[in-house]
């Protein structure tokens, strides 16, 4: 007999949660993802001692009847995409079908959901439903995530202080904000208020929240656009600046993304205004054909491939820099000493 096994699910499950959850924050953006997929406009997300011991978050988007309730926790169980072309015109943040069922395998969970015609509370551990009842008919989803990698103790122990899980949960929650200035979010730490935001769609009153009032009205806006691509955003003036890189959020349609070249763009589109390893505060959102992305590039689907960067990095280089150049024209109030 052959030594070759094929895993059972529980294992599978247990070795894809180690790709797509790796802290508690990528629990939050599991969650919020979806709950931003489901049509919500309100998103609120409470973490008990950052999230190791519960994380809950409570949308008011589409719910799901009892059927799917059960199914979203099966691996590769998706409603997003079903065939190979979907793949290539994605729209929204999951496609996977593998997030539900790799939290739940790391965890306690507790699922209560209704898309207002019927309702469901369902209750797993480490994977396995073992509690089913009605729930009440408020339309959307309340997820709660307890003793986070309870059975997978390696994981637990390579967690870092509660200060930084927690900093990992606010900086994702600022960028799925200003990623979503229509939904209000509201994020709370051990019963404390870190963010909310009002959902009404104004970019500037999102940058307020993060950033500061101060901060947010010396942003100016940019817009610009080619065959392909539009890009706009809001960026500060050389005189106001940070020490790290991470003030610059790129958002490819609606998709918070790391690229290391587009960050270096915008960086480049200041020139020599900036003084040397000061950073600007930018917020770039880029639209473009879905047919141009490729997010399916890693797990966490924060790397993304883009088709025509030829066009697309100039665009950034030239907007930013005519948007700053032009405020720049105006005289500097000088601060007297
Ligand atoms: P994916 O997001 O990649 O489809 P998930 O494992 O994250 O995979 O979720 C599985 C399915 O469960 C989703 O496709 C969706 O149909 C459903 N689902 C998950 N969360 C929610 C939610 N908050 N509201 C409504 N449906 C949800
Ligand atoms: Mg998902």
């Amino acid at each position: 007999m052959g030594k070759i096994r094929l895993m059972d699910e529980w294992l599978s499950n247990k070795i894809a949660a180690g790709e797509v959850v790796e802290r508690p924050s990528s629990v939050v953006k599991e969650l919020v993802e979806n709950a931003i997929d489901a049509g919500s406009t309100s998103i609120e997300v409470f973490l008990e001692e950052a999230g190791l011991s519960s994380i809950q978050v409570i949308d008011n988007g589409s719910g799901m009847d009892e059927e799917d309730a059960q199914l979203c926790f099966a691996r590769h169980a998706t409603s997003k995409i079903s065939k190979e072309q979907d793949l290539f015109r994605i729209r929204t943040l999951g496609f996977r079908g593998e997030a539900l069922a790799s939290i739940a395998a790391v965890s306690k969970l507790r699922l209560v959901t209704s898309d207002g015609e019927s309702g469901v509370e369902l209750e797993l551990e480490g994977g396995t439903i073992v509690s089913k009842k009605p729930g009440p008919l408020r339309r959307g989803t309340e997820i709660t995530v307890s003793q986070l990698f309870y059975n997978t103790p390696a994981r637990l122990k390579y967690l870092k202080t509660i200060q930084t899980e927690l900093g990992h949960s606010i900086d994702l929650m600022n960028r799925l904000a200003l990623a979503y200035p229509n939904i209000a979010f509201k994020l709370v730490h051990n019963g404390g208020t870190l963010l909310q935001t009002n959902g009404r769609g104004n970019v500037q009153q999102v940058l307020a929240a993060i950033y500061g009032m101060q901060n947010a009205k010396k942003m100016i806006p940019f817009r610009g656009e080619s065959k392909d691509y539009i890009i706009h955003g809001y960026a500060t003036l050389p005189e106001i600046s940070r020490a790290s890189k991470n003030y610059m959020s790129i958002f490819v349609n609606g998709r918070w993304v790391k690229h290391y070249i587009i960050q270096k763009t915008i960086v480049d589109a200041y020139h020599t205004f900036l003084p040397i390893e000061r950073y600007p505060i930018v917020v770039l959102y880029i639209e473009g054909d879905p047919y141009l992305t490729d997010v399916n590039v890693h797990p966490a689907k924060l790397q993304i491939r883009l088709s025509k960067e030829e066009e697309l990095l100039p665009l950034i280089e030239n907007t930013i820099r005519n948007a700053i150049r032009g405020h720049m024209n105006v005289p500097l109030v000088q601060k007297k000493e």
